[in-house]
C-alpha cells in the first residue's frame, strides 16, 4: 500500500510568514481614503488595527517571524496532515498524483485560526480589551472567538441576520468560547439603524455587517477591528499552510504542477498558493496556480479590475480589486465563505499580471465532486473546499485523456460538519442551480463611482 499521509512534527512549524510582495514584478496599487480618493498613510488605519498589523500591512519584507507565542498555540492543530488522495485518484482512474493539505483539523475547522490567532496576539500586546468583526456563515466569527477566548480579549461578532437565523451551530460554537453575536443589521450602531430604517426585515449582508463593526472600531479607544480575508497580513499570516505543503511534498518526493484552492477573498489561496508561487518568480518554475470561485459570486472570472470599498456603507479605504461592486448581493449558494464582492489587493494584482489563473463553478458540480471525494478519502469537504475539488477532478480527467502524469496539490480548507443542510439538499435532489447573469453583473458595475484603474 502506497503512503498516504505526510506528517511533520511540531519543530517543522513555520518560524516566519512568506510576504510575496518582496517578490511581485508590480506591487498592489495603495489603498485610498474613500472621502478624499487620495492614498492613505499606514497611521490613518490605527483606530482599526493594531500598529504591528498595519506594518505587516505594507511590509515588502520578504520574511515575517512568527513570534513564539503564535507558534506555541499553533501547535494544537499545526502542522496540518498532508494526503495522497489514493481514493480519488482510483475513482477518476487518472495518471495525476493528486495530493491535499487538510485544514479542517483546527479548532474552528478551518483554515481561519491561523490569521485569527496572531491577529488577537498583536491586539493583545497593545493593550486592546475588545474585537469587533463581522461573520457570514459562522467560520470566521468562530476563529476568532476562539483566538479571543485563549489571549483573555473580548469578542464582539456581527453575524449576518440570515445566517444567525438560520445556522444556529456556529453562533453557539463563538458562545461557546465566550463571544456575544449579535445579528446585523442591529440596532447597536448607526449603520445598522440606517439599514434597519429603510428595511426592518433586511436579511443583512457580510457588507452591512462590516460597516457595524468598523464603527464601532471606529469609536472606542480600546477596540479595534478584525478582518478574516482579503487584507495583506491576512493572506500572509496563511502562508504557513504552503510552507508545510512544500516540506511534505519534499517527503513524498514530488512537487506540483498545479496548485488549487477555493477562492473567497484570497486568503486560503493565497496560504497554499504563495510559498509555491515563490518557485515561479525566483527560479522560473511555471507551476499552474487555479483559485476556483463560484459562479454566483464570479469577481475575478466577470468582474472588473478597480478600485472598490470592502463594506456597504462606505466605511473602509478603497482597494484595488477584482470586483462585483460593494452593493452586489450573491445568491444564497451554500459556499458562505465565498460570496464576497471582491478580491484582494495582492491576488488581484497577480490576476491582472497573468500570474495565477481563475475558473468558476456552479453548486451542482461542486457538490457532486465533494460527495465524490467524501466517498473516496472520508472527509465531508466544506462547500467552500469544494470547489477546489471540482477544479482539480477536472484537470485530472484532462490528464488522463491527455495521458500525462501531472501532479496536483489542493487545499481542502474545511470541513462540511455545519453543512449538513447543504449535503441533504443535494443528495434529495433539492440543490438549485445558479449563475449569476452578465445584465445582474453590468447593473451592479453600473453603480460604482469608485477611482478606475487603466
Ligand atoms: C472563509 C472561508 C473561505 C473563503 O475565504 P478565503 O479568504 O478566500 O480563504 C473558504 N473556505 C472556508 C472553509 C472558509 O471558512
Amino acid at each position: 500500500m502506497a503512503q498516504k499521509k505526510f506528517m511533520l512534527s511540531e519543530e517543522d512549524i513555520p518560524t516566519r510568514w512568506y510576504n510575496i510582495v518582496a517578490d511581485m514584478p508590480n506591487k498592489p496599487l495603495p489603498p485610498l481614503h474613500p472621502g478624499t480618493k487620495q492614498p492613505i498613510r499606514p497611521e490613518m488605519l490605527a483606530p482599526l488595527f493594531p500598529m504591528e498589523l498595519i506594518k505587516q500591512e505594507v511590509s515588502t519584507e520578504k520574511w515575517i517571524d512568527i513570534p513564539d507565542e503564535v507558534r506555541e498555540v499553533y501547535k494544537i492543530w499545526r502542522p496540518t496532515p498532508l494526503y495522497r488522495a489514493h481514493g480519488l485518484e482510483k475513482l477518476l482512474d487518472t495518471p495525476a498524483r493528486i495530493y491535499y493539505k487538510y485544514e479542517g483539523v483546527s479548532p474552528a475547522g478551518s483554515h481561519k485560526p491561523n490569521t485569527a490567532v496572531p491577529q488577537v496576539y498583536y491586539n493583545k500586546q497593545e493593550g486592546i480589551r475588545r474585537i469587533t468583526t463581522e461573520t457570514g456563515a459562522g467560520q470566521w466569527g468562530s476563529a476568532l472567538s476562539f483566538a479571543c477566548q485563549l489571549f483573555g480579549i473580548e469578542c464582539e461578532v456581527y453575524m449576518v441576520r440570515a445566517s444567525y437565523d438560520g445556522k444556529p451551530y456556529r453562533k453557539i460554537m463563538m458562545n461557546t468560547w465566550g463571544a456575544s453575536v449579535y445579528p446585523s443589521p442591529s440596532d447597536r450602531t448607526a449603520a445598522g439603524r440606517k439599514i434597519l430604517a429603510q428595511d426592518p426585515g433586511s436579511p443583512g449582508s457580510l457588507g452591512i455587517a462590516i460597516s457595524e463593526a468598523v464603527e464601532l472600531a471606529f469609536q472606542s479607544e480600546d477596540t479595534r477591528y478584525a478582518l478574516g480575508s482579503v487584507l495583506n497580513h491576512v493572506l500572509m499570516h496563511q502562508t504557513v499552510i504552503g510552507l508545510e505543503a512544500v516540506w511534505q511534498l519534499e517527503q513524498a518526493g514530488d512537487f506540483p504542477d498545479i496548485v488549487v484552492a477555493p477562492f473567497g477573498g484570497g486568503s486560503n489561496f493565497a496560504g497554499i498558493c504563495f510559498p509555491f508561487l515563490r518557485y515561479n518568480l525566483e527560479e522560473g518554475k511555471s507551476i499552474r496556480c487555479i483559485a476556483a470561485e463560484p459562479a454566483s459570486c464570479p469577481k475575478l472570472t466577470r468582474g472588473v479590475f478597480r478600485y472598490d470599498l470592502g463594506d456597504t456603507v462606505g466605511m473602509t479605504p478603497l482597494l484595488p480589486m477584482y470586483t462585483l461592486g460593494h452593493n452586489f448581493i450573491p445568491a444564497p449558494i451554500h459556499a458562505g465563505g465565498l460570496r464576497y464582492h471582491g478580491a484582494g489587493a495582492i491576488v488581484s494584482q497577480l490576476l491582472k499580471d497573468g500570474l495565477i489563473e481563475a475558473q468558476a463553478f456552479k453548486q451542482l458540480e461542486c457538490f457532486e465532486a465533494g460527495i465524490r471525494f467524501a466517498q473516496t478519502e472520508g472527509i465531508i469537504p466544506a462547500p467552500e473546499a469544494t470547489h477546489a475539488i471540482a477544479t482539480v477532478i477536472r484537470e485530472a480527467e484532462r490528464a488522463r485523456e491527455e495521458g500525462t502524469a501531472k501532479t496536483i496539490l489542493f487545499n481542502l480548507c474545511g470541513h462540511g460538519h455545519f453543512d449538513m443542510g447543504a449535503y441533504e439538499q443535494y443528495l434529495s435532489g433539492k440543490l438549485v442551480e445558479h449563475e449569476v447573469t452578465q445584465e445582474e453583473i453590468l447593473e451592479s458595475l453600473a453603480e460604482l463611482d469608485t477611482p478606475t484603474i487603466p
